[in-house]
């Protein structure tokens, strides 16, 4: 038995015979062609390049049909790269100038490119440089007419292990046939990642080498919750895994009936727990667990894989979309959090020279740096609050004055629509996140200005402790427990006081169970989680008293370090919800 560790990218286990796709690239030597057979060859080149293009055009329909637009939008960049007139030029003039076959001036073009957005030292881009693998391969596959067992069309149930998923190739993947995946490259924020949590998949990345001496056939046990493979595992590994399963799976079937109940504690206070989501079409993932709306709608997600900017409309229909499926509960439209790890196509030359992209042009401060898209979609958030009880929220705010120009803006925006006579909500509620230890250090005076926090976690976390959210190497240090993010957040709640403020977590934290009494304990009434989370989330405000929570929050402040907080944390919850364990 052995186990390899990665990047957890999608939650859930998965077990069952491996498949094994290596590296799947096709090698292709330097080879030339007659001059005579020069315009065949060429012929033959664009034939391959059609072909290519209208299996993008189908998957962009096909994931559109299964996942939504936004998601469909990543054949698009796709579809962009193929017909990109100089790539495809100098591809063409690999033949006729130095008479290559179409496979080795396909092959040398594409992966040239694919090196030089590697060699650029940015993780965002070179994992852009998949993308152009991706497109190297399907033309290599029709010019070799060599058939790769397609992914989409699996008859047995398999754990799929492949040193890369394309992005296509993994919204091909049936839940139905697939129990899970694992890859050697690619990281947490790549476009697989999120695809695989969009289609509930269980899944690792960023192994490493690991596929050579796997021949296929071989058990498999993918754990996306911890980001764990274990090839070959032992029969009391797997038998244990399997009750975990079959636990956990039972456990959810119970939790998702018992959804429906509403998120109050035992002594009557509501907690109403929300979604968080990436895309409209997750609504149906929050209708299903029964959400009590959006708390957090990551609007940048709607220029994944985008070249070209979105319109007004495009944001307008994604919002409608959201609320049609929740036209009475609160909706929360977070603005662009664009920058760092969420890089658009049209900035991506700009983030590759950014040192420290953590701490640059990202979010807000992109917003605040580009008004003309900013104004766009601050138009469509306020027409779509005329459809419900939508809420606009400003992301990384860290200063006063980021937030009163946002809110100009947002003030700028609504009177022109008001001169216009096009119709808008002007008094929709604005908040902000509190995602910067500066916003938290002055949330008394933000208080004042702004109608409700939220507080992200996932960034107030690796800003307090100084440790990068997505780096692998310093994961030991980004701990949710430490008592100074144990501080942070009570210096919040304490400000938001006075005025009353209500105050969201939106952040991965609230998304743990054990933190959910400790959050409760020290103030926190409204919870937004990922949707898979939600009956589990729901059933534990429901185990609770105010009392009881108020009592475990200040026991967790007698601890001065992160890994006594966690396991109290965990006894207490064992002790509330022994079935969760
Ligand atoms: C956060 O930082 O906690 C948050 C919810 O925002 P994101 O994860 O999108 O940065
Ligand atoms: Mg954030």
């Amino acid at each position: 038995m052995q186990v390899k560790r990665g990047i957890a990218a999608s939650p859930g286990v998965g077990i069952g015979p491996a498949l094994v796709f290596g590296a799947g690239s096709f090698h292709v030597p330097r080879q030339y062609t007659t001059h005579d057979a020069i315009d065949t060859e060429v012929a033959r080149f664009r034939v391959a390049l059609e072909n290519v293009c209208q299996e993008l055009v189908e998957n962009e329909r096909l994931v559109t049909e299964r996942i939504g637009s936004q998601c469909g939008a990543i054949f698009d960049a796709h579809l962009q790269i193929a017909r990109d007139p100089k790539l495809i030029g100098e591809i063409e003039e690999g033949i006729r100038k130095h008479a290559y076959s179409p496979e080795f001036s396909t092959s040398s073009v594409l992966r040239g490119f694919a090196r030089k957005l590697k060699e650029l030292g940015n993780p965002v881009l070179a994992e852009r440089a998949a993308d152009i693998y991706d497109l190297e391969k399907s033309l290599l596959r029709h010019l070799l007419g060599e058939e790769r067992e397609e992914l989409s069309q699996l008859s047995s149930k398999v754990v799929v292990l492949a040193s890369d998923l394309s992005p296509s190739e993994t919204a091909g993947l049936s839940r139905e046939f697939v129990y899970g995946f694992a890859t050697e490259g690619g990281g947490p924020t790549s476009h697989t990642a999120i695809l695989a949590g969009a289609l509930e998949i269980p899944a690792v990345v960023g192994i490493g080498s690991f596929l050579k001496d796997l021949s296929g056939g071989e058990m498999v046990i993918i754990d996306g919750d911890h980001g764990e493979v274990i090839l070959n595992p032992t029969e009391d590994c797997l038998a244990e895994y399997r009750r975990n399963a079959e636990r956990s799976q039972s456990a959810a079937r119970i939790l998702l009936t018992s959804a429906t109940k509403p998120s109050v504690t035992q002594d009557g206070v509501p907690v109403p727990v929300y979604g968080n989501i990436e895309f409209p079409g997750e609504v149906a993932h929050c209708l299903q667990r029964e959400a009590d709306g959006i708390g957090l709608y990551r609007t940048e997600f709607l220029y994944l894989g985008r070249k070209s900017e979105r319109t007004e409309e495009d944001h307008y229909k994604a919002y409608k979309q959201v609320l049609d499926a929740y036209p009475e509960s609160p909706v929360v439209i977070r603005t662009l959090d664009l920058g760092a790890d969420k890089v658009p196509v049209s900035l991506r030359e700009y983030y590759a020279r950014e040192a420290n992209p953590e701490l640059g042009l990202r979010s807000i401060r992109v917003s605040l740096a580009d008004q003309d898209r900013f104004k766009t979609q601050l138009r469509a958030i306020l027409r779509a609050a005329d459809l419900g009880d939508v809420r606009v929220m400003f992301p990384l705010i860290s200063s006063l004055s980021e937030l009163r120009q946002a809110k100009s803006l947002l003030k700028d925006v609504g009177e022109d629509l008001a001169e216009k006579g096009i119709p808008y909500r002007a008094n929709l509620p604005v908040g902000m996140m509190v995602e910067v230890p500066a916003a938290a250090l002055m949330a008394e005076e933000f208080a004042q200005e702004v109608d409700f926090f939220s507080i992200g976690t996932n960034d107030l976390i690796q800003y307090t402790l100084a440790a990068d959210r997505s780096n692998p190497a310093v994961a030991k240090y980004y701990n949710s427990a430490d008592p100074a993010v144990l501080r942070i957040i009570r210096l919040v709640l304490q400000a938001s006081k006075p005025r009353s403020i209500p105050v969201t977590v939106c952040g991965q934290m609230c998304s743990d169970p054990k933190f959910v009494p400790l959050l409760v304990g020290l103030g926190v009434r409204q919870l937004s989680v990922t949707p898979q989370v939600i009956p589990q989330i729901k059933a534990i405000v429901r185990s609770l008293t105010i009392e009881t929570a108020e009592q475990i929050a200040k026991r967790a402040f007698e601890f001065d370090l992160a890994r006594d907080v966690e396991s109290y944390l965990k006894s207490e919850l064992k002790r509330l919800c022994p079935e969760m364990e």
